[in-house]
């Protein structure tokens, strides 16, 4: 299968004040086109680090990371965000919806980015909301959706623009084992009917399980998976 991301000897540093923290290591990793992919570890192994440099919202200290064979840190800051906007769907762990805006509006929100038309909009938004099972809520604000609820308005909102990968940070960590399961069975949904490339981060094993690969990130590197061979 075709590489979606190649990461090569991929490190970040953070700087706090005048000290450095070195978070990730030498991280080298393919992920295929149509992967879904659980990335593990610890607390503070850097695994949120990884996503947001995979997802475009930060830069590597050095190394290389293209998907879709652009490398991400070429990219201006403006070339960025309109890089993410087109091709990353994001789902994280406390759904991060807008409380002013309805669910319809939420999952609405980045297709305003495009130039798509209002009758246009609507149809793709109760599409996607009727995908995840909530067409009789879309006119409930965040703080009227149970948190699985939420989730799944977050679900709808990151399939919205087609984007080529959805990335997950701890997608069921503050949610009940139903609420879980529900949000688990959509993303496996995304992956296996529409074809979308998923990275998550969970430290939950069993939420890792039901993806197709694991990874583990122990303090800043790559170990083997256990079992693989
Ligand atoms: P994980 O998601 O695996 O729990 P993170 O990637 O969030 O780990 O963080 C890894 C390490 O990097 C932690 O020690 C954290 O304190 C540090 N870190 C994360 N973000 C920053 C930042 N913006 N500035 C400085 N240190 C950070
Ligand atoms: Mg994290």
């Amino acid at each position: 299968m075709d590489t979606l991301i190649a990461i090569r000897n991929l490190a970040k540093t953070y700087q706090r004040g005048n000290q450095d923290v070195p978070v990730l290591l030498d991280v080298t990793l393919n992920i295929a086109a149509g992967d879904y992919v659980s990335l593990m570890g610890p607390s503070g192994s850097g695994k949120s680090t990884l996503l947001n440099l995979i997802a475009g919202l930060d830069k590597p200290t050095s190394g290389s990371l293209k998907v879709g064979g652009i490398e991400l840190a070429d990219l201006s800051e403006a070339d960025m965000a309109r890089w993410r906007a087109n091709n990353v769907g994001f789902i994280f762990q406390f759904y991060n919806l807008m409380p002013v805006l309805d669910a319809f509006e939420n999952v609405e929100l980045p297709l305003l980015l495009t130039g798509l038309g209002r009758a246009e909009r609507r149809e793709r938004v109760e599409l996607a909301l009727s995908m995840v099972g909530l067409g009789d809520r879309m006119d409930h604000y965040p703080n009227e959706l149970s948190g699985g609820q939420q989730q799944r308005v977050a679900i709808a909102r990151a399939l919205i623009t087609d984007p080529l990968l959805i990335v997950a940070d701890e997608p069921t960590g503050d949610l009940d084992r139903q609420s879980a399961d529900d949000v688990l069975n959509l993303l496996d949904r995304l992956n296996q009917e529409l074809g979308k490339t998923i990275v998550m981060v969970t430290h939950d094993p069993q939420c890792a399980a039901r993806a197709k690969n694991q990874v583990h990130l122990v303090k800043g590197e790559l170990m083997p998976t256990p079992g693989a061979h």
